[in-house]
This record gives C-alpha cells, sequence and structure tokens, in this order.
C-alpha cells in the first residue's frame, strides 16, 4: 500500500527517505566487479536460437537478441488462401516488473 502525504503518493520506503528527509539513494549494485558481471550474465541469459547472450534494452523489461547472424524464431502463417510462408522473428522476451528493477540497476553504469 502506497503512503499518501497532501495528496501526494509514495511507492517505495526510498521515495520517502529521499524527499521528507533528503536522504541520497541507495545503491543496491554491488562493487565487486565480477560479482556484477556474474549478475549481468545470470541475469540475461541466452537466445535459444544463436546461444548469444541477449542484450539489456535499458529503461524497459525488454531482453532481446541483438546478434545479426540470428535469423530468431521461424514461424510458419497461413494466409487466407491457405498459402504458408516462413517469417523469422527475431526473439526476445519481457522480464517482470522486478526485472526491470534488476536490469534498470545492474545496467546502470553502462548507461552513462
Ligand atoms: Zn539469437
Amino acid at each position: 500500500m502506497a503512503k499518501k502525504n497532501n495528496g501526494k503518493v509514495y511507492y517505495s520506503f526510498d521515495e520517502i527517505g529521499q524527499e521528507l528527509f533528503g536522504l541520497k539513494p541507495y545503491k543496491r549494485v554491488t562493487r565487486d566487479k565480477q560479482k556484477l558481471e556474474s549478475q549481468k550474465e545470470k541475469f540475461l541469459g541466452t537466445c535459444p536460437h544463436c546461444g548469444e547472450p541477449l542484450k539489456y534494452v535499458y529503461g524497459t523489461n525488454v531482453l532481446a537478441c541483438n546478434n545479426d547472424k540470428c535469423k530468431g524464431k521461424e514461424t510458419v502463417i497461413t494466409d487466407a488462401t491457405g498459402e504458408e510462408t516462413t517469417i523469422y522473428r527475431p526473439f526476445y522476451k519481457m522480464v517482470s516488473e522486478k526485472g526491470l528493477m534488476i536490469g534498470t540497476t545492474i545496467f546502470e553504469e553502462e548507461d552513462k
């Protein structure tokens, strides 16, 4: 439940702390570079079609395959006349709201 203050709605304790008590944003990202790399690797995972690590689209909840040589997912579509066409869709996957938070945190430094 969000806490209300003069009509303003707060969604996290961080927001309340920063606005009402002037606290600095709490940095959740590890300083251990090796650990951070392993966290990124785990977060991204790999493309099931080419095996390359996925790329995080910063600020979104999307992880996408960025490999030029990857054809992506094969899909056969049938039109109204019954003719089949094979198309390839680039692979991407969406993460949860929590995943979005993790992504923006661990990839923050790269974005700047
Ligand atoms: Zn791929």
